[in-house]
């Protein structure tokens, strides 16, 4: 299996990436915002409790996202692989998703980071605002917030992958082309 950790902060293109990579390489895409959307917009409880904090700029927590993508991997069974967007966001997160996926008898393949500095990120969320309407990319002070927890609390994860040898960084700024070409330049030496 093909299994793809797309890593970056908030903003760095990771969910336009992973559109390109799914019609590629025939892989599920698996964004934990996306779910956590899904589940404000149907009203549920979790969706209820997500979204105080989604809205402060702040992480759900682990057992929260954990769950939800250990239900999409047993509802998934033939896929050919999935990439991972905005998950793993914490160390705990990483070390969870291994054990889901070695259960399975497979692994993460590897992680492709994308790097985009922080005005940039700032400037790409405000505009990003204008349209989707996501209360989260509105304000600059959460927009500066989320940027915090994913220096304090995310940034490490990197650490994990390098760890196992399984990180590639990548320039975020560019064409999405451009930004593909790099991107599956390193998928295809998986
Ligand atoms: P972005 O990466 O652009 O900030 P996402 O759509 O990935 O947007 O996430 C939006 C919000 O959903 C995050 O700020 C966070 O509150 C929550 N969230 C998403 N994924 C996770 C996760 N893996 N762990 C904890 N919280 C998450």
């Amino acid at each position: 299996m093909l299994n793809l950790v797309l890593f970056g902060p908030p903003g760095a293109g990771k969910g336009t990436q992973s559109q390109k990579l799914i019609e590629k390489y025939g892989l599920i895409h698996l964004s934990t915002g996306d779910l956590l959307r899904n589940e404000i917009a149907q009203g549920t409880i979790l969706g209820l409790e997500a979204k105080k904090l989604m809205d402060e700029g702040l992480l759900v927590p682990d057992e929260v996202v954990i769950g939800m993508i250990s239900n999409k991997l047993d509802a998934n069974p033939q896929a050919k692989g999935f990439i991972f967007d905005g998950f793993p966001r914490t160390v705990a997160q990483a070390a969870a998703l291994d054990t889901l996926l070695s259960e399975k008898n497979t692994a993460i393949s590897g992680m492709v980071a994308l790097v985009v500095d922080d005005q940039e990120l700032e400037n790409r969320l405000l505009l990003r605002g204008k349209d989707s309407g996501r209360p989260d990319d509105a304000n600059p002070e959460v927009i500066r917030k989320r940027i915090n927890e994913y220096n304090s609390k995310t940034a490490p994860v990197a650490e994990f992958y390098k760890g196992q040898d399984k990180f590639t960084s990548i320039n975020g700024i560019g064409s999405i082309e451009e930004i593909f070409g790099s991107v599956s330049s390193v998928v295809d030496q998986y």
